[in-house]
C-alpha cells in the first residue's frame, strides 16, 4: 500500500492550501482500509478519512496521525439499473458510467468534484438533484472492526447531511437505484449543467465549491454581494467576482487566510442581516 510520510494534503485539497499529514496512506482493498483502522485502534493511533478534497480546509498545521485516501479504490459496476461504485470513485465519472448505460439519475452530479464516499456523507447535490434520491444502502466500516450496510432510511439525509457526520465509520461503497432513460436525453441534459455550471462558477481557480450551506430564505452570493464584499481579497484568497458564494485561492493562499475570511464574512453578514451563516466546507487540522 503507498504510504507517504510528512505529506502536505496542499497537494491533494481543491484549494491548494493545508498542512501536512503525519501519514498518507492509499489502501486498494477493503482487507488494507480493515489493516490500518485495527493497527490504529490497538496502538490507539489518531486517524482519519478523507475523500477527494473538494470540499475541506485543511489548516495550516496539517493533521496529526493517520490521513487515509480511498481514491484507489474506484471500481464501478453497473447490474441492471443498479450501480455499485466503491468509496473512492469520483462522483463524476459515476455519472458518466451510468451515461454509457442509458441509466437517468445522477445526471444532477456530472460535475460535483467529489468520491462517492465524500458525496454520500455530503448528501452531495445540484440542479434540484441530491444523493438522497438514488441511494440505495453504503458498507460502513467502524473502529471495532465491523461493517454494517446502512439503507437510506438510516442515513437519515437532509440538506448537506447524513447521519455518517455523526458516526466515526468509513463509507467503503455506496449503491445507487436508477432508472432505463433515452441516453440522448440524458446527454442534453449533462452538457446544459454542465454549462450552467460553467458559465457561472469560477472553475479557473483552486475552490472548495459553495463556502456555506444556503441559508433558510436567502441566497449567500446574494448576501454578500449586497455586503459590497465581492471581489474583498484577504491574503491570497479572494471572495470571487464571478460566484460571491465562492472563496478562490488566486495567490499562494494559506488555509488561514481562508478561515480567517469565512469568519469575516459570517461576522459582517451576522452584523448587516441578522444571518447566521453556516460553513459547507468541513475545516479539520491543526493550526501551525
Ligand atoms: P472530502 O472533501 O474529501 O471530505 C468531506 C467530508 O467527507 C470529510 O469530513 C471527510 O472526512 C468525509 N468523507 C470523505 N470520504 C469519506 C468516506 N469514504 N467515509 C466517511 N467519511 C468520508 N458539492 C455539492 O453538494 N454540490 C455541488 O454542486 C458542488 N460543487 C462543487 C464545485 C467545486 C468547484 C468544488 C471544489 C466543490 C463542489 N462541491 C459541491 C463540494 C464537494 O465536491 C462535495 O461536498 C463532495 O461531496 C465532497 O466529496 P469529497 O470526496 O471531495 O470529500
Amino acid at each position: 500500500m503507498k504510504l507517504l510520510l510528512d505529506e502536505p494534503l496542499m497537494n491533494y485539497t481543491f484549494t491548494k492550501t493545508g498542512g501536512p499529514a503525519d501519514v498518507l496512506a492509499f489502501p486498494k482493498t477493503r482487507e488494507e482500509v480493515e489493516a490500518l483502522i485495527n493497527y490504529c485502534q490497538e496502538t490507539a493511533f489518531p486517524w482519519l478519512v478523507l475523500g477527494n478534497a473538494s470540499n475541506l480546509i485543511v489548516r495550516d498545521g496539517g493533521i496529526r496521525g493517520l490521513v487515509i485516501m480511498l481514491l484507489d479504490m474506484k471500481e464501478i459496476r453497473v447490474e441492471g439499473t443498479m450501480i455499485t461504485v466503491e468509496a473512492g470513485a469520483r462522483l463524476i465519472d459515476t455519472s458518466y458510467a451510468a451515461l454509457a448505460e442509458g441509466l437517468t439519475g445522477l445526471e444532477f452530479a456530472c460535475g460535483i468534484p467529489g468520491s462517492i464516499g465524500g458525496a454520500v456523507f455530503m448528501n452531495a447535490g445540484a440542479y434540484g438533484g441530491e444523493i438522497k434520491d438514488v441511494f440505495v444502502s453504503s458498507d460502513v466500516l467502524f473502529p471495532d472492526g465491523t461493517v454494517c450496510t446502512l439503507t437510506n432510511e438510516e442515513m437519515n439525509f437532509s440538506y448537506r447531511h447524513s447521519d455518517i457526520q455523526q458516526m466515526q465509520g468509513i463509507v467503503l461503497n455506496a449503491r445507487f437505484e436508477l432508472e432505463q432513460g433515452d441516453e440522448g436525453m440524458i446527454r442534453t441534459k449533462m452538457e446544459e449543467l454542465t454549462y450552467l455550471r460553467e458559465s457561472k462558477q469560477p472553475l479557473e481557480y483552486p475552490s472548495c465549491g459553495s463556502v456555506f450551506k444556503r441559508p433558510e430564505g436567502h441566497f449567500t452570493g446574494k448576501l454578500i454581494q449586497d455586503a459590497g464584499m465581492q471581489g474583498l481579497i484577504w491574503g491570497g484568497a479572494q471572495i470571487s467576482e464571478k460566484h460571491a458564494g465562492f472563496i478562490v485561492n488566486i495567490n499562494q493562499a494559506t488555509a488561514t487566510d481562508y478561515v480567517e475570511l469565512i469568519a469575516h464574512i459570517q461576522e459582517v453578514i451576522k452584523e448587516k442581516f441578522d444571518v447566521q451563516l453556516e460553513p459547507e466546507v468541513r475545516i479539520i487540522g491543526e493550526e501551525s
